[in-house]
C-alpha cells in the first residue's frame, strides 16, 4: 500500500471554512451510513474510527466514504474525535458491504461483527515497569534496607526494568515493598508501551517429511500461495491422509512472503491436537479467534490482526470478519460441516463468506475435507474450484473395515442397544487392551420421558420438543432452549407414583449398558455436558492418549479431527438418526458424520473395524458406509438434487416468522403467501409450521422461496418484503442458502 509523503500530503484546515461531509457506519442495525462533518481540526480517512453523536448519545462508527445524503448544513452533526485505532481495511468495509447485500441484512449488523472488541478500539494501556535508579548517588539518603528492599535491588542492578508481576516474582516480595521503594524514589518506575504479544511462526522450523503425494498437494498449494491471485482449491483427502500436514505448507508459503494466514475451523474449542501440531510446525502457537474469548484476549488479537503483528490466526467463522489486510491464504479446514453456518442474526455460510473475502483480498482458499459437501463437489466439476487429492492414509494405516448390523432382527430387550455383534467387538478390544470408540449423536440419557399410566410425555413448556432426561443431573432438559427441571417422582398428569418410563438411549444410557457389559473397562463420556471449555477437551484427549480409557462414548464431538493410534473399533450405536425429518441434505450430512467418526478407527498401524447400526442396512448412506464408494453415493445425491432442482442447481431462501402470538404468525405468514412472486422458475413453498413449530415461546411459520439458479433471489425477497407491513408482535427473518430446516 502506497503511503502518502507526509509533507505533501493536503493538510485540511488549511482554508477557512473546510469543512467536508462524509458518510460514517454504525454497527447498529439501521438502514445504512449516516452523513457527518468533519471540522478543520480533525484528519480523518476512509476506515477511520470515529465518535460521531446519534440522538443523544454519542457511538463509534467507520468512515464508510463520501457522504452520499444531501442534509441541510444546519442540520448535519460533526464528527466527535477519531480514535486511536487502525482503520478498517477497504477489503474489509468491502466485505461487509458485501455480506449485508447477500444476507439482506443491515450493513450495520454486519459491521458490528468486524468491531466486536469494542477495547480495541482504544490503544492498549502502557505496562508500568520498575528499574534501578540511573545513578546510585541519587538513592534517597537514609533509606532502610530491609531483606525483601535489598532482594528488589538486587533483581533491578541486573538485567531490563520488570513488570510489578515479574519483579514481584523475582524478588519473592509482596507489591508493597516494590511500592515503597518506588515512592522512596530508590527505584524509578516508567511506563513503557507494551510490547509484541505474538511470537511470529517461524515457516523454516523443522518440519515432518511429506510423503511424495503430500509433497506434490503442497507445492500446488504453495504456488498458489506465490501467485497471490484468487483460486479455490478442494483438498480431498481421506481421514488420516495427512491433509493438515498439507495445507501448513501453504500457510508457511503466506509466511515467506510476508502474508497473513487465516485458517477455519468448525469447533476451534475442540481441537488440541491441532494445536499441538500447529507449534511443532512452526515453533509457537497460532493467534486464536473464536466467541468464548475473554474481552482482553479479543482486544489483543484484534490489534494484532490489524497491526499485521498476528501472522497465523485460527478461528471460528467469526474470524471472517477480523481486519486483515495482508491474508495470503484461507483455509477452511472441514468444509463441508454444517457448524460453518450461522443461522442467528446475520445469517452466513463461513465457507462461502471465506471464498468472498478470498476473492475481494485476491488470494487463494483451500477447502479440506474428506468428504466434500455437494457444492463444493459441483464447483468442482464446473472447473471453478481446482481439486487435489490424498487419496491413501498417511504411513501403514489403511482404511477401516466397515460392516453394518441390521437391527431389525437383534433380538435385543427394549432397554438394550447394543447388539450382539457390537457387544462381542467390544469386549474382545478391550481384551487385546485396544481402544473402542461409540458414537451417538445424543446427550443426555433418553430423549423422552412418559409416564406408563396416563401416557403423559414430557414436554418442554416453550418449544415444541420432548424433554431429554439427564440422569447424573437428576434433571429434564429441554436441548432448544435450555429448560430444565428436576425429574419428578411422580407423574404430574395422573400423579401416578413410580410410574414413568424412559425410551430411547443418550450417550449416559449407552455408558450404563456398555459399564454392564464390560464392569472392569475404564469409560469416558464426551459430550458438551461433559466438556464444558478447551481445558476440559484438552484432558480427555491426554486421557485417551494416555490410554487411561478404553471405552469412549461420545456425540458429534467425538468425530472431530482427532487422532488416538490406539482407537481400532468404532460402534455407531445409531446410525439412522439423522435421517429422519424433511432436511434437504440429511442423507449427505448423516454420510459426512458416520463417515468421519469412522474415520477415527485404525488411524495407525494397526486395522481399524466399524460396526453400524441400522434400521435401514439397504439405505444408500449404510451402503456407501460398508462399500466406501463415496462416489456413487454423492452421485446419487447430486441426481437427486438436480432432479429437484435444489441447490445448487436452484436457489433457495427461507423466510422464518415468529410471534408470541400464534395467530398473528398465521396472519403475517398469510399475507406473505399472498403477496409472494411469481415466474417461471420461481416457487414458493409454505407457509408452513416450522418443524420446530414453537420455539422459545414463539410460534413459527415458515416459506421457503426456490428458484433456478439464474435468478438471484435476493431482488426477489426485498421486493416482496418490501410490500408487507410486520405488525410490531412479529418478526420476519430471511435466511439465505438455509441449512437448518428446523
Ligand atoms: P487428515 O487431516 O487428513 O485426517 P492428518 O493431517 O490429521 O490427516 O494426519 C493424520 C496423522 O498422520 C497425524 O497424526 C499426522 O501428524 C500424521 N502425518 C501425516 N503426514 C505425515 C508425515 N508426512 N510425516 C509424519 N506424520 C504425518
Ligand atoms: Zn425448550
Amino acid at each position: 500500500m502506497d503511503t502518502p509523503d507526509a509533507t505533501a500530503a493536503p493538510l485540511l484546515g488549511s482554508g477557512a471554512t473546510s469543512s467536508k461531509r462524509l458518510s460514517v457506519l454504525l454497527p447498529l442495525p439501521l438502514a445504512g451510513a449516516y452523513d457527518y462533518r468533519v471540522d478543520d481540526d480533525l484528519v480523518v480517512g476512509d476506515g477511520d474510527f470515529v465518535a460521531v453523536p446519534l440522538g443523544s448519545r454519542e457511538v463509534v462508527g467507520v468512515v464508510w466514504g463520501d457522504a452520499t445524503g444531501d442534509v441541510d448544513d444546519a442540520k448535519i452533526k460533526p464528527v466527535a474525535a477519531r480514535l486511536d485505532a487502525p482503520p478498517l481495511p477497504e477489503s474489509l468495509r468491502k466485505f461487509v458491504d458485501w455480506v449485508a447485500a447477500y444476507s439482506l441484512s443491515p450493513p450495520g449488523a454486519v459491521l458490528r461483527m468486524a468491531m466486536n472488541a469494542r477495547e480495541a478500539l482504544t490503544p492498549p494501556k502502557p505496562v508500568r515497569t520498575y528499574s534501578a535508579v540511573d545513578d546510585p548517588l541519587n538513592m534517597p539518603p537514609g533509606l532502610r534496607i530491609t531483606p525483601a528492599r535489598k532482594r528488589v535491588l538486587g533483581v533491578l542492578a541486573a538485567g531490563p526494568p520488570r513488570t510489578m508481576p515479574d519483579l514481584t516474582r523475582e524478588a519473592g516480595v509482596g507489591a508493597s515493598v516494590v511500592k515503597g521503594l518506588a515512592a522512596a524514589g530508590a527505584i524509578s518506575a516508567l511506563d513503557l508501551p507494551p510490547g509484541a504479544t505474538f511470537a511470529p511462526p517461524d515457516p523454516d522450523h523443522p518440519a515432518v517429511d511429506l510423503s511424495d503425494e503430500q509433497q506434490d498437494a503442497a507445492q500446488s498449494l504453495c504456488h498458489q500461495v506465490d501467485a497471490e491471485g484468487f483460486a479455490v482449491t478442494l483438498l480431498d483427502g481421506v481421514t488420516g491422509s495427512g491433509k493438515t500436514e498439507v495445507y501448513f505448507e501453504a500457510i508457511a508459503a503466506a509466511l515467506r512472503r510476508g502474508r497473513q494466514a487465516l485458517v477455519l475451523l468448525p469447533e476451534i474449542a475442540l481441537t488440541p491436537q491441532w494445536f499441538d501440531r500447529f507449534d511443532r510446525r512452526f515453533g509457537t502457537a497460532p493467534v486464536v479467534w473464536h466467541s468464548d474469548l475473554s474481552q482482553s484476549k479479543r482486544r489483543l488479537a484484534w490489534r494484532a490482526v490489524a497491526t499485521g503483528e498476528a501472522r497465523v490466526v485460527v478461528g471460528a467463522r467469526s474470524a471472517l470478519f477480523l481486519p486483515f489486510d495482508a491474508l495470503g491464504v484461507v483455509i477452511v479446514d472441514e468444509e463441508h460441516e454444517a457448524a460453518y453456518k450461522q443461522a442467528d442474526g446475520v445469517s452466513y455460510h463461513a465457507r462461502d463468506m471465506a471464498i468472498v473475502r478470498a476473492q475481494l483480498i485476491g488470494c487463494p482458499v483451500i477447502l479440506a475435507t474428506a468428504t466434500p459437501s455437494l457444492e463444493t463437489r459441483v464447483n468442482v466439476a464446473r472447473q471453478r474450484y481446482d481439486r487435489l487429492e490424498l487419496p491413501q492414509r498417511f504411513g501403514v494405516a489403511k482404511p477401516p473395515l466397515v460392516e453394518a448390523v441390521d437391527m431389525r432382527d437383534s433380538g435385543l430387550k427394549a432397554d438394550e442397544f447394543l447388539a450382539p455383534a457390537l457387544r462381542q467387538a467390544l469386549t474382545e478390544n478391550l481384551a487385546a487392551g485396544e481402544q473402542t470408540l461409540l458414537f451417538l449423536n445424543r446427550r443426555g440419557y433418553a430423549p423422552l420421558t412418559l409416564c406408563r399410566t396416563c401416557g403423559h410425555r414430557f414436554e418442554c413448556p416453550s418449544c415444541s420438543a420432548w424433554l431429554v432426561e439427564h440422569r447424573f443431573r437428576r434433571q429434564l432438559q429441554c436441548h432448544h432452549c435450555g429448560y430444565n427441571a428436576p425429574v419428578p417422582k411422580a407423574c404430574p398428569h395422573c400423579e401416578a407414583e413410580d410410574s414413568l418410563a424412559v425410551c430411547g438411549p443418550g450417550v449416559e444410557r449407552i455408558a450404563e449398558e456398555v459399564q454392564a457389559i464390560v464392569p472392569e473397562a475404564r469409560l469416558g463420556v464426551m459430550t458438551s455436558d461433559t466438556m464444558r471449555g478447551p481445558e476440559a477437551a484438552m484432558e480427555m484427549v491426554r486421557t485417551i492418549e494416555a490410554r487411561e480409557i478404553d471405552i469412549l462414548i461420545g456425540t458429534q464431538m467425538v468425530a472431530k479431527g482427532h487422532h488416538f493410534p490406539h482407537l481400532t473399533l468404532v460402534g455407531i450405536v445409531d446410525a439412522d438418526m439423522g435421517l429422519s425429518g424433511g432436511d434437504l441434505r440429511a442423507s449427505e450430512r448423516t454420510y459426512q458424520v458416520l463417515h468421519q467418526v469412522a474415520g477415527r478407527a485404525g488411524r495407525a498401524e494397526k486395522p481399524g473395524r466399524v460396526i453400524v447400526q441400522t434400521h435401514q442396512p439397504e439405505h444408500p448412506v449404510m451402503q456407501a458406509m460398508i462399500s466406501g464408494d463415496r462416489e456413487a453415493f454423492m452421485q446419487l445425491e447430486e441426481d437427486s438434487r438436480a432432479a429437484g432442482g435444489w441447490p445448487p442447481y436452484g436457489r433457495l431462501a427461507a423466510i422464518i416468522i415468529s410471534s408470541r402470538d400464534g395467530a398473528a404468525a398465521d396472519g403475517l405468514a398469510a399475507a406473505l403467501a399472498r403477496s409472494a412472486p411469481t415466474g417461471a422458475d420461481i416457487q414458493v413453498l409454505g407457509p408452513a409450521p416450522a418443524p420446530l413449530a414453537m420455539l422459545r415461546g414463539q410460534h413459527r411459520r415458515r416459506l421457503l422461496l426456490k428458484t433456478g439458479r439464474d435468478q438471484p433471489v435476493q431482488p426477489l425477497l426485498r421486493d416482496w418484503l418490501s410490500q408487507i407491513k410486520v405488525p410490531a408482535r412479529a418478526r420476519v427473518r430471511v435466511d439465505i442458502d438455509p441449512y437448518n430446516f428446523l
